[in-house]
């Protein structure tokens, strides 16, 4: 199961897929300005989203 933890305050939340119940994977995407999103998506291409933030950041999946 993927988590996501913040560094700051432990909050953890686990990332899945609604479609396939699979668990998301961490990548990177590099937008237009080249500023690189970190980012989770479903590895059965489902789709993508933002990485979950809390405290301002984003949190960092503990099996990236
Ligand atoms: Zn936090
Ligand atoms: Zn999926």
């Amino acid at each position: 199961m993927a988590t996501y933890e913040c560094e700051k305050c432990g909050m953890s939340v686990n990332a899945t897929c609604g479609k396939c119940d699979a668990p998301l994977v961490n990548d990177t995407l590099t937008l237009d300005n080249g500023t690189e999103v970190q980012i989770s998506r479903c590895p059965n291409d489902h789709g993508k989203i933002k990485s979950p933030m809390c405290c301002g950041q984003d949190m960092s999946c503990s099996i990236a």
